[in-house]
């Protein structure tokens, strides 16, 4: 008697195959967000984000008891994941070989919250063919207390030195206080080339203005400058994925702009996991129309 008709057994989505325990555990203490509001938000980014975040291999920054509470970077399956997501072999420096994530659907995505996962961070080169990568990232790191405007109008002098050299870029709110210049690129050089090349162009910057950039990561070294972190483009490294949520107060999330619309923004995370809606339609406009695509290949320099 209590037969469930057809429709109802087929009606839930394929990603409710991922369940989502503990909904109203509190993620983001400070704005009372919880687990299941992250989930939503991801359910409903999907389709935004898949494509820059699917098929790579991914990085997860996992809090499991929320975002004030300790947090980890994970590289590898820790064994719990799930049918959806997905391995793939990568060579160590040692000569070993290590599983890395990659996820391509939803349910990859959903089963990454699950384990508590907040942040996805991934390689700038696809899983089938991880020697291969295929963009390359200016990730701006202002010093402390250096205002938004410094680094707006560092991220334009970027994008204006790579079109002189046939590059087009585009913009990425970080979701904490920089933002990433993204270059495009057919996969058709080495990861030595991508790192040689992003360290000569953010050398060269620093020292045609010293008193604006700097190369180095030093600390010390930033004073009043902006760190251009060209070290997101060795093999290995990681960034944020755009549309990925941020672990950070307020439950910002990483979001690209066009050019035109980074003039009016004033600081790098004017978005949250509760924006989904407003993130979407924002994706529709004209101005972010093929943002992160381009194809095109580095100079021979
Ligand atoms: P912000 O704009 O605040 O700098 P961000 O995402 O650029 O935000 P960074 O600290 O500059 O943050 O980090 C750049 C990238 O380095 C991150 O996106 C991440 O992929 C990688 N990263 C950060 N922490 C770790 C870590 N513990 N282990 C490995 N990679 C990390
Ligand atoms: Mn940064
Ligand atoms: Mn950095």
């Amino acid at each position: 008697a209590n037969a469930v008709k057809p429709e109802q057994a087929s009606a839930a989505p394929k990603e409710d195959a991922v369940e989502i325990s503990s909904r109203d555990r509190i993620i983001f203490p400070d704005i009372g967000q919880t687990k299941g509001q992250l989930a939503d938000y991801y359910t409903a980014i999907a389709p935004l984000m898949l494509p820059f975040a699917a098929q790579r291999p991914v990085s997860l920054v996992r809090c499991p008891q929320g975002r004030a509470k300790k947090c980890f970077f994970q590289k590898h399956d820790s064994g719990s994941f799930g049918p959806h997501v997905h391995h793939v072999p990568i060579r160590e420096k040692d000569g070993g070989t290590e599983d890395y994530l990659y996820i391509e659907d939803t349910a990859g995505l959903l089963a990454c919250v699950q384990m508590g996962t907040i942040e996805f961070h991934g390689w700038a080169a696809r899983s089938d063919d991880v020697e291969a990568p295929d963009r390359m990232i200016f990730d701006l790191d202002p010093d402390e207390g250096l205002n938004f405007d410094a680094v707006k109008k560092a991220a334009r002098d970027i994008r204006d030195r790579l079109a002189d050299l046939g590059l087009v870029s585009f913009a990425m709110l970080s979701g904490g206080k920089g933002v990433h210049v993204i270059v495009p690129l057919e996969p058709d050089h080495s990861w030595d080339a991508h790192k040689d090349f992003a360290r000569r162009f953010a050398e060269a910057l620093s020292m045609a203005e010293p008193d604006r950039f700097t190369a180095t990561m030093s600390k010390a070294k930033r004073k009043g400058k902006i760190f251009i972190d060209w070290l997101r483009n060795q093999r290995g490294s990681t960034a944020v994925a755009p549309y990925s949520a941020r672990a950070r107060p307020g439950a910002p999330v990483a979001v690209p702009v066009a050019w035109n619309e980074l003039r009016d923004t004033d600081n790098a995370h004017p978005f949250s996991i509760d924006d989904a809606d407003k993130l979407l339609k924002r994706a529709r406009s004209k101005a972010l129309h093929g943002w992160g695509m381009a194809a095109q290949r580095l100079p021979d320099v």
